[in-house]
């Protein structure tokens, strides 16, 4: 199984994805996650990304790019994987979708998890993360309605809607209802 997860920040795609992966046995990759090990790592690749974490921009797509199709190797493709966080951008999705085809393995379905914006700010808030001050959250979301949400047309023939509102475990059993609906 091969799964995106797409959603506004602060839709709960990050714990869902966690939960998810975990309950079909697949690899969970979330570039967002990568990305802080670094930073907290003090990589290279890290003192190269910190900067745009801080202002929650975007980490130029040559990088992210880079480093998904070093994590995308042949195995986990075969085993199956769940992306969280990326692709963010059409160009990041069509070099997804170039990457996919060389390795002989598309995505199956894309995941679009729905919350009304309202809440988006305040779960945020709630979660205390480094870059989740009001400003930087406020960015992260226009960012999210210009860059990110046109993906949702780009993969409409594989997409299901995810009401993500409630419970956590009533959303991971929506999400499960509507992969199996994919199946
Ligand atoms: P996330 O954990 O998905 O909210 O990501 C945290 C931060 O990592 C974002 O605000 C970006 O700075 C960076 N990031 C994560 N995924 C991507 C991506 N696909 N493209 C560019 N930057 C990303």
């Amino acid at each position: 199984m091969r799964i995106l997860l797409v959603g506004p920040p602060g839709a709960g795609k990050g714990t869902q994805a966690t939960l998810l992966s975990e309950q079909l046995g697949v690899e969970h990759i979330s570039t967002g996650d990568i990305f802080r090990a670094h930073v907290e790592g003090e990589t290279e690749l890290g003192q190269q990304v910190k900067k745009y974490l801080d202002a929650g921009a975007l980490v130029p797509d040559e990088v992210t790019n880079a480093m998904v199709a070093q994590r995308l190797t042949e195995e986990v493709c075969r085993g199956g994987f769940l992306l969280d966080g990326f692709p963010r951008t059409l160009s990041q999705a069509e070099a997804l979708e170039a990457l996919l085809r060389n390795r002989d393995c598309e995505i199956d379905t894309v995941l679009a998890f729905d919350v009304p914006e309202e809440q988006l700010v305040q779960r945020l808030l709630a979660r205390g993360r480094a870059d989740d001050t009001e400003e930087v959250i406020r960015h992260r979301q226009r960012l999210y309605d210009r860059e990110t949400a046109p993906l949702l047309d780009f993969y409409a023939d594989r997409l299901v809607t995810v009401p993500a509102v409630g419970s956590v475990p009533e959303v991971m059993t929506r999400a499960l209802d509507a992969l199996r609906t994919r199946a």
